[in-house]
């Protein structure tokens, strides 16, 4: 039976357990799916597909999974940067959310996000948000894959004047996406462990376990939160979480870093997620979050972004970079978080903290076709030794040049197929003019 697509003269980077790496590879897809893969035949002969695409001898990998971000936050980008987290939150951040946040101008910035995911490479992406509705369909519009949690948090928020209502309204999301089925898969994001309190995790996680969701929240993230919980609670956030019985396998905690080795061991036993953010956690100088001993623990830890107001772009290549680089110059150890780990954790790692590894993640036989291909032939990717060593020291979300999601293309040639992009731009500009204008207006 002819495949629907297929592409050959690749270099097929699996990520499948053996971490294989087929060279003059081919891959067939049949029905959105990842149907067979080959090495290309000494007679040149290839496998029948109604549309057939030359990688040109480029890679051609999993789709990046983005474990952690607010996507509607690509309205913040490079609003305010260099401040400690609490002035940037307090002074520039929230006044900015209360200022522009509705849901027409969350479904803008959500597709320039989008549109800015596909053009370098995440086909897959967890966000947390208010207003989610409008989040999940701009996603759904540009055809990325995605988790996407309704915001709870215990104070006045965008879309939930009334934090009574903060459960009911989660509800409400996970209910109406649930049924929807597709590329889309409701959550819920509790904001973190000094912003919710114990009722209101409980509550979130109890309706996520309800809907067979993934529980999502930001926990041990700097240490002031770490200090103000050990003072308020005498104990660590993550046994804070832990007593109150809201971490298990389905729980992914964004950060992740002031854990001592006690919250490692809680983390191990009750296998929550971790989504590890270097590049964030870098910028609001929050700390390292000590990954290799995660790992060592045996700890699933995916790669994510986070907002761009704290990035500032979400670009997961360059996280690929700095995670590998950042950990070696922490641990005055160059072997540590080799090239294969950080490219597992951007990819099968990141299908498995948000409970997708069935699904995505690897190029293997059955899972869904969604598969990135990169253009090598350009100076900085020549000449290509190890492929896990280019996609990590080398690559850049621009080198991509085709995405798949689901067998469908996002992006060919580097053109965004879903979404029209210098209109998004154009109206994230306007919007971004008259924040600007709202918040002067306001001093
Ligand atoms: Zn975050």
């Amino acid at each position: 039976m002819e495949f629907d697509t297929l592409i050959h003269n690749a270099v097929l980077l699996t990520c499948n357990p053996a971490f294989e790496i087929i060279p003059g590879g081919w891959l067939g897809v049949r029905g959105g799916r990842i149907a067979a893969m080959g090495h290309e035949s000494e007679n040149g002969r290839r496998p029948a597909a109604r549309e057939t695409l030359d990688a040109c001898g480029g890679i051609v990998m999993p789709g990046l999974i983005n474990t952690h971000g607010h996507l509607p936050m690509t309205l913040f980008r490079g609003l305010a940067d260099d401040l400690p987290l609490e002035v940037w939150l307090a002074d520039h951040i929230f006044p900015a959310e209360r200022a522009v946040l509705h849901p027409e101008s969350i479904r803008w910035a959500t597709l320039l996000a989008c549109a800015e995911m596909a053009l370098s490479g995440t086909t897959t992406c967890c966000d947390g948000y208010f207003h989610e509705t409008a989040v999940a369909e701009a996603v759904h519009a540009s055809g990325l894959r995605a988790v996407l949690g309704q915001g709870v948090i215990d104070q006045p928020a965008p879309g939930v004047p009334d934090p009574t209502h903060n459960i009911a309204t989660a509800r409400d999301f996970c209910r109406n996406w649930r049924a929807r089925g597709g590329t889309i898969r409701p959550s819920v994001f509790c904001h973190s462990p000094y912003a919710c309190c114990r009722e209101t995790l409980v509550s979130s996680k109890r309706l996520c376990d309800e809907f067979g969701l993934l529980f999502q929240i930001h926990a041990a993230e700097t240490r002031w939160e770490n200090e103000h919980i050990r003072k308020l609670q005498g104990m660590s956030p993550i046994r804070l979480l832990d007593r109150a019985g809201v971490l298990d396998e389905h729980t992914l905690l964004a950060h992740g870093v002031w854990v001592d080795d006690e919250d490692i061991a809680i983390i191990a036993a009750r296998r929550a997620k971790i989504s590890h953010n270097p590049e964030s956690n870098m910028k609001l100088a929050s700390g390292v979050a000590p990954v290799t001993r995660m790992l060592a623990a045996g700890i699933t830890v995916g790669l994510g972004t986070d907002g761009c107001a704290s990035n500032n772009d979400l670009d997961l290549f360059a996280a690929m970079d700095t995670a590998a680089k950042l950990h070696k110059v922490m641990n005055h150890d160059p072997t540590v978080l080799p090239a294969e780990t950080v490219i597992r954790m951007a990819t099968i790692d990141g299908a498995r903290a948000l409970g997708l590894a069935g699904e995505i993640g690897s190029l293997e036989t059955g899972k869904q076709a969604d598969l990135i291909i990169l253009e090598t032939r350009v100076p900085h990717l020549t000449p290509l030794h190890h492929p896990a060593s280019a996609i990590v020291y080398a690559a850049k979300g621009s080198d991509v040049r085709t995405v798949m999601v689901g067998g469908r293309f996002l992006v060919r040639n580097r053109e965004v197929l879903s979404v029209d992009v210098p209109d998004v731009m154009d109206h994230v500009q306007r919007i971004s003019q008259a924040l600007i204008a709202e918040l002067r207006r306001k001093v």
